[in-house]
């Protein structure tokens, strides 16, 4: 390979562009991201970044000396239409082509959306613009913050926005949050964080639509001008754009809470609308083999974007170990390698780090085998868990005890030959 196509410039294209020379490619290495920065970290955005205890320096994946070492070219602020898997040509947005002999999709997940919320105060948290907008909002002064969506976003958010002293709801359709990932009865112990925090939770009830002041608020476009220069107009009467504000978020069961500033936490949609028409099988991501093999030998997917063996993770963890195996695949133009990681993940609410790994099933028991839970919310000191069928450990969590989790999670990688889902 001459060429090879990095599409996705953020954690899992990062992680693929150094995979690429340390498996030592050393063919012209393209880049492309459509966000204007280099790649950043995401999980700062909702904890230390939002709440200002970390800056945007501290969220940057690479620094001049890596990306003098990686020697790739770098087209940022530009995004892929298209890929022309015959051609084997990316096509981007600005009419420009990149000829190239092998593609890594990298191409994450976007924040889903709700009808309605273009309204002033709505907020989405998927990227640094996202952050950096969120941040300047919350802090105007005291503000009545609901939080649509208690999945992991929705809760780190709720949690910073209560640490900076805001008044937050979180809603949840699902009679409790988080239940998918932990199961009923880890996800009440984990929801009690929020009550212990001073967010209130509402749960088992929709969103019908957001509410808005008829009143105008003037919103200067300043992005306008520095991106496009100075246009006529702009920072005068004329360059002033006219948005509604949002004032409450009303329930489908008949509620309006009232709200001056929105987050919109419920899910993200994997970034695919770029390859329809290039012959890949996408259906909720990049359907990949466990080896992030795409079915065309010159094209991986890793990361938010990619289905690996019938699972897409959005997790930090699973964007960094799929690029070592990906590149291994499209550098040896088959699947030679897979990935065998346990899924894992980490969100930090209000004071508390919880770690989670394996892969849980409904019919498992969960027992607590270190510390305890007092009045359903994890007693001081936390606790570690274990999920349970058949008398194997197929999952752990620990809220709050970092060293038994890493034991217990390492323990579990060394026994995990496959266990079958229990029959439902
Ligand atoms: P992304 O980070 O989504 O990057 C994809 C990049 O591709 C983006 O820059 C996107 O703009 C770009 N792109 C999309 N389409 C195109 C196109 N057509 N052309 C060019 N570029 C394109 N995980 C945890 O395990 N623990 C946490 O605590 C945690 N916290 C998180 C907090 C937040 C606020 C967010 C948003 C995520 C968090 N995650 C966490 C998840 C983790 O950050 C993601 O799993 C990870 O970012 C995935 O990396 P990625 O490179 O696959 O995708």
């Amino acid at each position: 390979m001459r060429t090879v196509t990095v599409v996705g410039a953020s954690l899992s294209g990062m992680y693929a562009a150094r995979e690429l020379r340390a498996q030592g490619f050393d063919g012209r290495l393209v880049i492309v991201g459509d966000e204007p920065h280099r790649p950043y970290d995401r999980p700062p955005l909702s904890k230390d970044f939002l709440t200002g205890r970390a800056d945007e320096d501290q969220l940057a994946l690479t620094d001049d000396e890596e990306r003098a070492e990686l020697d790739a070219e770098w087209l940022l602020g530009v995004r892929a239409r298209g890929l022309d898997v015959r051609g084997r040509t990316v096509l981007l947005d600005d009419g420009r082509t990149v000829s190239t002999d092998g593609v890594v999709i990298a191409t994450g997940a976007a924040a889903r959306r709700l009808p309605g919320d273009d309204l002033a105060g709505v907020h989405t948290l998927r990227t640094l613009d996202d952050a950096r907008a969120l941040r300047a909002e919350l802090t105007r002064g005291p503000r009545q913050v609901v939080v649509i969506g208690g999945g992991f976003i929705g809760a780190e958010t709720a949690s910073s926005c209560a640490a900076l002293g805001h008044d937050v709801t979180v809603v949840e359709a699902a009679a409790l949050p988080l239940v998918p990932q932990l199961g009923p009865d880890m996800a009440a112990v984990c929801a009690a964080l929020h009550r212990r925090g001073g967010t209130g939770l509402v749960t088992g009830t929709g969103v019908e639509s957001l509410r808005g002041s008829g009143a105008a608020r003037t919103h200067r476009d300043s992005t306008a001008t520095s991106h496009h220069g100075s246009c006529a107009g702009q920072g005068t009467a004329e360059g002033i754009a006219s948005r509604r504000t949002v004032t409450g978020v009303r329930l489908t069961d008949g509620r309006t809470l009232p709200a001056d500033v929105v987050i919109v936490g419920i899910g993200a949609t994997p970034n695919t609308g770029w390859l329809a028409g290039s012959t890949l099988a996408l259906r909720d991501g990049v359907l990949c083999d466990d080896g992030c093999a795409t079915g065309l030998p010159q094209v991986v997917a890793v990361g938010d974007v990619a289905r690996v063996g019938g699972t897409r993770a959005e997790h930090w963890t699973s964007a960094t170990e799929q690029p070592r195996v990906a590149v291994h695949n499209l550098l040896a133009g088959r699947t030679v390698d897979t990935v065998r990681s346990l899924p894992y993940f980490w969100s930090d609410q209000y004071g508390a780090r919880i770690q989670f790994a394996g892969r849980r099933d409904q019919a498992d028991t969960v027992c607590i085998t270190e510390g305890a839970i007092e009045d359903g919310a994890p007693a001081e000191g936390g606790f570690l868990a274990r999920y349970e069928r058949d008398g194997r450990t197929t999952a752990v969590l620990s809220v709050d005890r970092p060293r038994p989790f890493m034991r217990a999670r390492r323990e579990l990688a060394r026994d995990a030959s496959p266990v079958e889902p229990a029959a439902r």
